[in-house]
């Protein structure tokens, strides 16, 4: 990848110190997400690719998710044939709407006890699309923003990062998961691993301790 000063994307752009702070109070502080879905439209494949996706944060950070039933939540999804004013976003994305193909595929909501995701959803299949809905909204819930403040943003792209909305070349919708500036971000966030600590960082130097002492 060629940068230089002039394109470099900086990690900043994509950090909602909003949302990370409402999830790190819904949260307790303790880097344990709980999460939970409804039901009703949601396939297994669905499922296996929400697991996945914490998983891979898991990997990458020190977050810890856990499914559990819906009262002790902090994210629960809803798979929804179509997205609506019910499904309404209390800080950012009531202004928002997120315009793929001209209809709104997925909404992030910060409600009293927790983020609820909705995702448009009228099959069983997991798309590119689905992919990247889900990463985006999941996204939004653990602190990260469209970029400075704009999610048709013409500076981004996806290849830049899962927040923005610009997904197509052409007519191929072009689907990168999350980038590294998402998952530096997402660190800078939440932390690294705690197992991935050692080996990408090593041990800090002895520190040696050099007082000069009058005898
Ligand atoms: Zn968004």
């Amino acid at each position: 990848m060629y940068l230089n000063e002039m394109t470099e994307k900086n990690m900043s752009s994509i950090i909602s110190n909003d949302w990370y702070q409402y999830m790190n109070y819904l949260s307790g502080g303790d880097n344990i997400i709980n999460y939970s879905w409804r039901k009703k439209g949601m396939s297994k494949s669905e499922k296996k690719e929400i697991k996945n996706i914490f998983q891979e944060i898991d990997d990458l950070t020190g977050l810890t998710f856990k499914k559990t039933k819906k009262k002790n939540d902090d994210i629960r999804f809803f798979s929804v044939p179509e997205i609506n004013e019910t499904h309404k976003a209390e800080i950012f994305e009531a202004t928002n709407p997120f315009p793929v193909e001209d209809l709104i595929v997925g909404r992030a909501s910060a409600r009293k006890d927790r983020i609820k995701i909705f995702f448009r959803d009228n099959d069983k299949k997991v798309t590119p699309l689905d992919k990247y809905v889900l990463r985006h909204e999941i996204g939004h819930a653990l602190g990260l923003a469209h970029p400075d403040g704009d999610g048709a943003n013409p500076d981004w792209n996806s290849s830049d990062t899962i927040m923005s909305y610009n997904v197509f070349e052409g007519s191929f919708f072009m689907y990168y998961g999350y980038t590294d500036i998402d998952k530096r971000a997402l660190q800078q966030n939440w932390g690294l691993n705690p197992e991935s600590y050692i080996g990408s960082i090593g041990r800090p130097e002895d520190i040696v301790e050099d007082i000069t002492v009058p005898v």
